[in-house]
């Protein structure tokens, strides 16, 4: 194994060395590859295993110095290592008493929680070098531009550049924090901090506000608020949870994240933070204009989304388009306006999620293979990773009705759920949503223990046209907490047994 990978590695290098002699004009441009995928994001990255699978020659080009994007370095891993081991810490200060399990002396080890944090990061980015290597994919540490449809340039991390040749180039370039509206508010990444500053702070910040009620200020506000923070949330909107989340739900949720400490001030829109004697004092008033605030916090994190990364790729040099949000704009076949220049993932249209970006990626590579791929973007889950968790599928109750489509639905709680009470963890419920007339299901959306593994379910049931009645008729097992899921369906289809 390692003379294979010692020896892919000197083939990779040999051909950088060509294609840098190339540049100088001193050799023939090196041998193209069939596929190259720019971004070792979760798209890239996928894309590219799933090229080498399919019998393709293919790199992929990745500037961060390690793989995995987005996802792995700054976002779903980390994120979700610090909401585990959060809720854990929390849990044993407020939980285990009434359990039956005393425990003294608690408390918390910032340092070692971020150090886990950075583990989990660490072993998985570097999995995937493993499977790249096992796949035969050539791993070029550098940034990308495009030189022509068919050439790369590739400013390389360790100094120099070099050019790559390819008959199939998937941008999978991913996205980049959002700046705040209008430039009034600047990120430092320690006192006013995105995402990425938010999952390294050094401390505990006492006060602490979050710019934005979506999903990853819920997150991340739920970490520091369970590690002892006072945690503020202004939401412009009406409600929290961002897009595609089901009103009711998302009202249950605001009830049970207020419980657990977090204050929310919606239809509030933050106009200005200033910094001022160690503290960050941000201005706010009504959405709707009028009543003015000011609030006071050591930290304030800044969630107020994400944009397509596309600097420095000379798209425009090469003629690939770009929406005014500079998104790139691809076809059903994620086809550029350029022949052989394909795009996949955040940088381009639809919901910025992990799943989704690997979705496009293989079949964006099948398409390339077969000319034949499939992502069905109806049954794309969403998940909010907070305690309890949420997680939705498909269409809400308010999409429907303003689309005029008789629906029915069925609903069963987790406090009549054997396992949920056993577990001593009832909070919430499953919602299943049918087509009135054929009894299809059209929207699955859960607030509850383990929702985001329950969820497949819900994802399964959209993506094969289940009926309520066919989970229904399929046995659970006993006692599951995904028998509310069963019940639920048997409420939507005719009615629940234990409820
Ligand atoms: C805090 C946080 C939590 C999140 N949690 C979740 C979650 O729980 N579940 C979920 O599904 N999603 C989550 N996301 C979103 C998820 O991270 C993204 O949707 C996903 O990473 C997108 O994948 P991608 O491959 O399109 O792009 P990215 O992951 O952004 O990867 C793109 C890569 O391209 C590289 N690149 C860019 N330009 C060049 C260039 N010119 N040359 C070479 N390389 C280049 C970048 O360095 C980057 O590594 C979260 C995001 C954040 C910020």
């Amino acid at each position: 194994m390692l003379r294979v990978q010692k020896a892919s590695q000197r083939a990779l290098s040999r051909r950088l060395r060509l294609g840098q002699a190339a540049r100088r004009g001193l050799a023939t441009p090196s041998e193209p590859y069939d596929a190259v995928i720019i971004g070792g994001g979760p798209g890239g990255y996928v894309a590219a295993i799933k090229a080498a699978q399919q019998g393709l020659r293919t790199a992929c080009i990745e500037k961060r110095g390690a793989l995995g994007g987005t996802c792995l370095n700054v976002g779903c891993i980390p994120s979700k290592a610090m909401l585990n081991n959060s809720h854990i810490y929390h849990q044993t200060q407020h939980d285990l008493q009434r359990r039956g399990i005393d425990v003294s002396g608690v408390s918390l080890n910032l340092p070692q929680m971020l150090k886990a944090k950075e583990d989990a990061v660490t072993g998985l980015t570097k999995g995937i070098e493993i499977l790249f290597r096992q796949n035969k994919v050539d791993y070029i540490k550098g940034t990308a531009s495009f030189v022509s449809p068919t050439r790369l340039s590739v400013q390389l991390n360790e100094g120099g550049e070099t050019e790559v040749d390819a008959k199939n180039i998937i941008i999978a370039t991913g996205s980049e924090v959002a700046p705040f509206p209008g430039g009034s508010i600047q990120i430092d990444e320690e006192q006013i901090v995105s995402s990425t500053g938010a999952l390294s702070l050094k401390q505990v910040p006492e006060k602490m506000v979050v710019i934005g009620g979506g999903v990853i200020g819920l997150e991340l506000g739920s970490v520091w608020s369970r590690l002892g923070a006072q945690v503020t949330v202004v939401e412009f909107l009406g409600a929290i949870g961002g897009a595609g989340i089901d009103e009711e739900i998302a009202k249950q949720f605001q009830r049970s994240l207020g419980k657990q400490g977090l204050k929310f001030m919606l239809n509030t829109k933050v106009v200005s933070a200033e910094k001022k004697d160690g503290k960050v004092y941000i201005k706010t008033e009504s959405a709707k204009g009028g009543k003015e605030e000011e609030i006071e916090a050591d930290v304030v994190l800044v969630s107020v989304g994400r944009r397509p990364n596309i600097d420095g790729l000379n798209l425009d040099k090469i003629g690939v388009e770009v929406d005014p949000k500079g998104r790139v704009v691809i076809d059903d076949q994620f086809n550029t306006t350029v022949q052989g220049v394909k795009c996949i993932g955040d940088v381009t249209f639809g919901p910025m999620l992990a799943h989704k970006a690997e979705e496009e990626g293989i079949a964006a590579v099948e398409y390339i293979k077969s000319g034949h791929g499939h992502v069905n973007y109806q049954a794309i889950p969403s998940v909010v990773y907070t305690h309890p968790e949420v997680a939705w599928v498909g269409k809400t109750e308010q999409e429907l009705k303003s689309a005029g489509v008789q629906y029915k639905i069925g609903k069963f709680p987790f406090a009549a759920n054997s396992r949920a009470k056993t577990n001593l963890d009832t909070e919430g419920i499953v919602k299943i949503i049918t087509e009135k007339e054929t009894d299809r299901v059209l929207g699955v959306h859960i607030m509850g223990p383990n929702a985001g593994e329950m969820i497949s379910e819900g994802v399964l049931a959209v993506e094969y046209g289940a009926s309520a009645e066919d989970i229904a008729r399929t046995c659970h097992a006993h006692p599951t907490l995904s028998e509310a899921f069963k019940e639920a369906a048997m409420a939507a289809y005719d009615k629940a047994i234990h409820f």
